[in-house]
């Protein structure tokens, strides 16, 4: 099994749609193993979206990820951060294709409702800057079964 890190940004708070993007993921079969509201910090902020610190958009971006709180997921499942990738859309909200959290609720380029990792080199980094280890809970979900045949299990 594969860990992700999802974040629900602010405006997925101010919208009202933190329950119909975890839900999303619930009915996909993805487990939630970890969740939690944080206000992000500056250095948190900063490390985070590093890449982006000389990019002009950069300081609208950190505003906006601080105008509100997050809510950080740790999503589990075979594949799991490519399949979160697929359900979030990419970034630009009004082109994102239809069926996608992105694509049906989201019209900007920034406020686009969430983040996921892209790769499982920064969904370790991620999931350590937003959780400790003892926030992270591994436990049997019992329609594991339902949701994947045994090999995929293994
Ligand atoms: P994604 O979140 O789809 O992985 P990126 O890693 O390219 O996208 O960008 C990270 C976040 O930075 C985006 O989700 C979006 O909120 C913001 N962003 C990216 N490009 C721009 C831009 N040109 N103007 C404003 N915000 C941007």
């Amino acid at each position: 099994m594969e860990r992700t890190c999802v974040l629900l940004k602010p405006d997925a708070l101010q919208r009202g749609l933190f329950g119909e993007i975890v839900h999303r993921f619930e009915r996909k079969g993805l487990q939630i193993v970890g969740c939690k509201m944080i206000q992000i910090s500056d250095p948190t902020i900063e490390e985070h979206y590093a890449q982006y610190r000389e990019k002009p958009f950069f300081g609208r971006l950190k505003e906006f990820m601080q105008s509100a709180p997050v809510v950080a997921l740790v999503l589990e499942g075979v594949d799991a951060i490519e399949t979160a990738r697929t359900l979030v859309g990419p970034t630009k909200g009004r082109t994102a294709p239809a069926g996608t959290i992105r694509g049906d609720f989201a019209m900007s380029l920034q406020s686009n409702l969430i983040h996921a990792s892209d790769a499982s080199a920064t969904a370790e980094q991620e999931i350590a800057r937003f959780f400790r280890p003892e926030e992270i809970f591994a436990y049997e979900k019992v329609d594991c079964c339902w949701v994947y045949a045994e090999e995929e299990r293994k």
